[in-house]
């Protein structure tokens, strides 16, 4: 039986189980996913003690993912992005990569969106906006990142080569953009959109990183404006292939991973 897991606090909400357990369905693996909890200050002592039971891997959620970070040995996209969500182990330090950029990438070629040479705006500049500035600046996009906190996004610009950066008025960029991606929490309680709808227009592909609701106010606003959209759900199943992919060495039954993903999260959005 081989274990794989998730780190992180809370996780009782997770879709991860749902979506690797499928995966191990569909492959015939025998194998389990597991979720822990573990206190901030025995981290270390969870990952030494994961690596002596012979866990295989273990996914990174809040809040660790940039605590974990002196415990392993990042790879160079980890380090880019400066938060880890996806550990191997069996080394020490074991090894740790983030697999939120290939979330973004995977998203966008799924629904056929090829960022090379596209004008990009993306909102936000905490660990999601990081990934997703990685993934687009890597495929040759312009991009302009607008935060809450400008200097935020500033530090972010100058650190991995965005055009521009600013505050969430410098969001008016959208009106001349080709993609815009949502990547800050907002949206997650039903709040409106961190920017203005009315910058929306139909040949804007809107990507929004929340997945709680699947359809947020900004990609409802999208799609009546006939713009693309693509939910931040997208990315959660990208991640977590791309984490099975690198643990397995195989190619990830995705649509297996897919419909379980989507129950999962139906399930949460049903009222109790
Ligand atoms: P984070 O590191 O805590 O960053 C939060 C970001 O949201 C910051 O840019 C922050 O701006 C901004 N923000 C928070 N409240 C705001 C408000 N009221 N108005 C405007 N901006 C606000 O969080 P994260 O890890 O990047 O996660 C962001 C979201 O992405 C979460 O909803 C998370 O669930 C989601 N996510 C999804 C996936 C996926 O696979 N779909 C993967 C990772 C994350 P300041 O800098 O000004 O504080």
């Amino acid at each position: 039986m081989e274990v794989f897991g998730l780190i992180g606090d809370p996780v009782r909400h997770s879709a991860s189980p749902a979506m690797h357990t499928a995966a191990y369905e569909a492959c015939g693996m025998q194998a389990r996913y597991v979720t822990f909890t573990p206190e901030e200050t025995a981290l270390e002592e969870a990952l030494r003690g994961a690596t002596a039971l012979g866990i295989r891997g273990l996914n990174v959620t809040i809040p660790f993912k940039q605590t974990v970070m002196p415990m392993v040995a990042a790879d160079p996209i980890a380090t880019r992005v400066g938060a880890v969500n996806t550990i191997t182990l069996g080394e020490w330090p074991p090894a740790a990569t983030n697999t939120d950029v290939a979330g973004v990438e995977r998203a966008l070629a799924h629904h056929d969106v090829d960022p090379a040479g596209a004008t990009a705006v993306i909102i936000g500049a905490g660990g999601a906006a990081r990934a997703a500035v990685c993934a687009l600046v890597d495929a040759g996009a312009e991009v302009h990142i607008a935060n809450r906190t400008a200097a935020r996004a500033r530090a972010l610009a100058d650190e991995l080569g965005a055009a521009s950066a600013g505050g969430l008025e410098t969001a008016t960029r959208i009106e001349g953009a080709d993609l815009l991606l949502q990547m800050t929490s907002v949206g997650m309680r039903g709040e409106a959109s961190p920017i203005d709808t009315a910058l929306l227009h139909a040949d804007l592909v809107v990507f929004d990183a929340v997945y709680t609701p699947r359809e947020t106010p900004l990609l409802a606003a999208a799609t009546g404006v006939g713009a693309t959209t693509i939910e931040g759900a997208w990315m959660l199943l990208y991640q977590g292939v791309a984490a099975f992919e690198r643990w397995t060495d195989r190619s990830a039954p995705v649509e297996a991973m897919r419909v379980a993903l989507e129950g999962r999260l139906t399930a949460n959005e049903r009222p109790f």
